[in-house]
């Protein structure tokens, strides 16, 4: 069997395409501009790369971009201030503090100190709390694009056996509350898990979010699974030249893509649609905070 291929790049096109319709929308009905302030602390150069995207897409979409650059020896008081100052300014929907932060800076505090109901990438304490519950959240958005993907693939996910490889706070751990919410019967595996191989075969949904280059193999994979990798790993890649590198996924897309059903390639899956559901999430957060209905296909 050769996998279908999921095409992220194609599908987080049609979620900014959603996300600028409701904004158009919002302007025009209630003369409302959702804004997204986005703060970075220090010079470290991915990160400059991810909040430059992010500030571009912002604007693509309609919105309102607000960055902050702070230097990398800001102290915790001069950026809980910032903070504080974002959450009482109407015109932002969103808060985002680009991670990691400076060794200095307790990144716990500073996203726990950010108002619940702007914090679009759904890593405050009572989002998690809420998501936990099965409450209405901000939900982190590499979960929430990936729960998108599958979704649009099989359509209910219930009864599915569910597979997430890694329990991180932003990725694992939220990824199998969402699976668990949609009515999956859901596993983690992690770095102690035994006969690991034995447990991903079991799985419908494979979620791998493990940050180690292609160590799912295709004999891992149950016939017809749907796969999903979230892994971003860059390696040497001797064949295009010296000092070359190229990007790959936590599973080895070669061997598993003869087996799965479905599954997402790394670059162009899981990735495009961070942003994407980045700029869904403060979409809704706008909605929400004027008490107005949710774009419909944008959450959880
Ligand atoms: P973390 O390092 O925070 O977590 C990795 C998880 O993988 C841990 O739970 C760890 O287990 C588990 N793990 C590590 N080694 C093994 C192993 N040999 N067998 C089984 N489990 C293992 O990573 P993140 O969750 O932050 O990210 C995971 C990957 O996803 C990375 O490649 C990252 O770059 C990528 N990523 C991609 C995003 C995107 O937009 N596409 C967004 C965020 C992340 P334990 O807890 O036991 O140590």
């Amino acid at each position: 069997m050769t996998a279908r291929i999921i095409d992220g790049k194609a599908f987080a096109a049609t979620v900014r395409a959603k996300v600028a319709t409701h904004v158009a929308h919002l302007k025009e009905t209630q003369g409302i501009i959702p804004g997204l302030a986005v703060v970075l602390v220090g010079e470290d150069p991915a990160s400059q790369v991810y909040v430059r995207n992010k500030g571009k897409q912002t604007v693509e979409v309609g919105m309102n971009s607000y960055e902050h650059k702070l230097p990398a020896d800001t102290s915790e008081a001069e950026l809980l201030a910032l903070i504080e100052r974002l959450n009482t300014d109407p015109a932002v929907h969103g808060i985002l503090v680009q991670l990691p932060l400076p060794d200095h800076l307790d990144s716990d505090l500073v996203i726990n100190a950010i108002d619940p109901a702007k914090d679009v990438d759904g890593f405050h304490i009572s989002n998690v709390g809420l998501l936990g519950t099965g409450q209405k959240s901000m939900v982190p958005c590499t979960p929430l694009g990936c729960l998108m993907m599958l979704r649009d693939q099989l359509g209910s996910l219930s009864g599915l056996n569910a597979v997430v490889v890694g329990r991180s706070n932003i990725v694992g751990k939220p990824m199998a509350q969402l699976l668990l919410r949609d009515s999956c019967t859901v596993t983690i595996a992690h770095s102690r898990t035994k006969d690991i191989e034995e447990v991903c075969r079991r799985a419908d949904i494979l979620v791998a979010a493990v940050g180690r280059p292609e160590m799912i193999k295709g004999s891992w994979v149950k016939p017809g699974a749907t796969v999903i990798d979230v892994g971003i790993n860059r390696v040497a890649a001797p064949d295009k030249g010296a000092g070359k590198t190229r990007l790959v996924g936590d599973v080895e897309f070669a061997t598993a893509s003869e087996v799965a059903g479905a599954i997402t390639p790394v670059p162009g899956g899981v990735g495009p649609m961070t942003i994407a559901c980045l700029l869904a999430n403060t979409v809704t957060a706008a909605c929400r905070a004027n008490g107005l209905p949710e774009p419909e296909g944008l959450t959880a």
